[in-house]
């Protein structure tokens, strides 16, 4: 069902129709007056008991005004792309199709509901059981092992807990309860063959997986990373509603599909794309040597050395402590067996923090400006391309923490303690 509220600009009186699809969820409204350039956002609340529909907005202000005489209409829906603003003349104002029934026709019905309830249990979990875990986890990386163990007694009070290999694994395995209905199938699985990949690595190459772990720990690798990436993951939940659109149509394969020019999303504006962007790829850059670690064992036989086409940097080490840390990347070579889990957009491979930016906010169009020896460089990105390249910067983290999750394994395993948390085979250990 759709609905409409016409009102207009605090400021200059614009005429707007909000055409929005009631769903399940209340509805964030970001748009830019394209008259006096004042931004229009807020929440549209949806009281899912009477129905009821009460908008909260800021400059936007509900008046009189009848359906026809509004100058602008601009779509608004939490789970669909949605048509951008648009001016209205005779020609353009179809109100027959809805993001609902256009999605649908992309998706298939059968899908969308799939989709919905993995939606639904994902919000149960990141809103329940994923705030026990960040509590956990940061008790753990602090040495609050009794705490934490009482506190997993209670959650999985029929499994031993006893050393702390069997905390994280424990950790670990509520994490992965909620994220399966987050995640791709074929990501989850990708999952236990990057077990399988470093378990192999560490008995084929055991000294050179030892050195390389006791490395990591001397450098406090294990605490510092786990901290950042959950916080990282844990902000990404935070706007997870506000990217359903982007995470659906990747879920169901059809982001290619959406017609990029003409549909967008209205739930969420650059600043905080920018912000969850810039800190992820911060983040992944931070700690890419992992895996490039990892490669150089694999490869080369030894962490230490790096490819021999890398000539910015002279081994692992002066690499690990550069302060030019995107050029860790070129050390990451795509055809070696870890590097698989990290996508980067190879038209903005700079951090967006780099770049200077200009916004067409009604397109929803930026445009990246590079300046470098005097040339300069413009990349053109949509919001809603913009908004998937955050999910790929999440979905790298999540492989990053995955990967340190697999070495604390073997950390532990190695320092001679070993698993007593049962688990069975349903559960992706
Ligand atoms: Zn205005």
């Amino acid at each position: 069902m759709t609905s409409n509220i016409l009102g207009k600009c605090k400021y200059c009186s614009t005429i707007f129709r909000l055409r929005f699809q009631v769903g399940y969820f209340n509805i964030p409204v970001y748009f830019r007056c394209p008259n006096c350039y004042v931004d229009i956002e807020g929440i549209i609340n949806i009281d899912q008991e009477s129905p009821n529909i009460i908008p909260d907005i800021r400059n936007f202000e509900m008046n009189n005004s009848k359906m026809g005489e509004e100058e602008y209409i601009i779509e608004q829906s939490v789970e669909f792309p949605q048509r951008k603003l648009y001016k209205v003349n005779q020609s353009n104002s179809n109100d027959m199709i809805t993001p609902f029934i256009r999605t649908c026709s992309n998706i298939g019905f059968t899908e969308m509901q799939r989709e919905y309830l993995k939606i639904n249990l994902f919000l149960e979990f990141k809103d329940n059981l994923f705030k026990n875990i960040n509590d956990l986890n940061r008790l753990f990386n602090n040495n609050k092992l009794d705490i934490v163990k009482t506190k997993l007694k209670e959650i999985y009070s029929d499994k031993k807990i006893i050393s702390k290999l069997d905390v994280i694994i424990a950790i670990r395995h509520m994490h992965i309860k909620g994220i399966k209905y987050l995640l791709k199938e074929e990501t989850l699985n990708s999952y236990i063959k990057l077990k399988e990949e470093i378990f192999n690595l560490f008995y084929k190459n055991n000294n050179g997986m030892i050195e390389f772990i006791k490395h990591l720990d001397e450098v406090n690798v294990f605490d510092k990373a786990t901290n950042k990436l959950m916080t990282l993951i844990s902000d990404f939940y935070n706007i997870y509603e506000k990217l359903l659109p982007i995470i659906i149509a990747v879920n169901t394969n059809t982001f290619e599909n959406i017609n990029k020019s003409e549909y967008g999303i209205s739930t969420i504006g650059y600043s905080e794309l920018e912000k969850f962007y810039t800190q992820s790829y911060e983040t992944i850059l931070d700690y890419v040597d992992i895996l490039i670690g990892l490669n150089n064992i694999s490869v080369r036989n030894s962490y230490s050395l790096i490819p021999d086409s890398v000539t910015i940097f002279n081994d692992f080490y002066s690499m690990e402590n550069t302060d030019k840390k995107i050029k860790k990347l070129d050390a990451l070579l795509e055809n070696e067996p870890f590097s698989y889990g990290i996508i980067l957009n190879n038209r903005i491979r700079n951090s967006i923090a780099h770049y200077n930016v200009k916004i067409d906010y009604n397109n929803q169009l930026i445009t990246f400006i590079d300046k470098y020896n005097g040339i300069e460089k413009k990349e053109n990105i949509y919001y809603i391309e913009f908004a998937k390249m955050c999910l790929d910067n999440l979905y790298s983290c999540q492989y990053l923490y995955e990967v340190i999750y697999q070495l604390s394994q073997l950390k532990y395993i190695s320092e001679g303690e070993k698993p007593n948390f049962l688990y069975d085979k349903n559960n992706n250990e």
